[in-house]
């Protein structure tokens, strides 16, 4: 299907479609091809090219082909799209905020209601597990293989949670 802007003798613009421009042809040279206007017969293609264009109508020609002008626009529209840097944060849901308010308040609580040993903390966990300290809320650093030892000595600790934000 081809669509052609037409221009009667009137000086009517409009639009018809056609199967090709052979179609076209044939049914104009047969009078078939008539302005919803005034319906005469006498019709011609408008002048698509805008460098040929006549006085006023030359802005309507301009405007015929709409995929062309709308193509533009489509194409800078593409890099917003794409663009996805900011995303991850933007997208935290409520849920893993509520999450982390969570493990805050917990974290918060627990040292304000245990003493910070520092990295004494593993030492001082065994001997009150064993009994040589009195047993009481502590809180503090240990490495991975202070821990594991603790662990497998049955000794209960429990890490804190530390939240992305808050590791230095
Ligand atoms: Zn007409």
């Amino acid at each position: 299907m081809i669509l052609y802007r037409l221009h009667c003798a009137q000086d009517h613009d409009f639009e018809s479609w056609f199967r090709d421009s052979a179609a076209y042809d044939g049914q104009k040279a047969r009078g078939l091809v008539t302005c919803p206007v005034c319906g005469s017969a006498d019709v011609d293609k408008a002048i698509m090219a805008p460098a040929l264009g006549r006085g006023t109508r030359k802005r309507d020609v301009e405007a015929v082909p709409a995929e062309a002008s709308s193509a533009p626009a489509a194409a800078t529209a593409v890099p917003v799209a794409a663009e996805p840097s900011a995303q991850p944060v933007a997208l935290m849901s409520e849920r893993e905020q509520h999450v982390r308010a969570m493990l805050r308040a917990v974290r918060a609580h627990v040292i304000a209601h245990s003493d910070y040993v520092g990295d004494e903390f593993a030492r001082l966990a065994r001997r009150m597990h064993e009994g040589e300290e009195e047993q009481r809320a502590i809180h503090g650093e240990a490495t991975p293989d202070e821990v594991r030892a603790l662990v497998e000595d049955e000794i209960e600790v429990l890490p804190l949670p530390v939240l992305p934000d808050e590791r230095n």
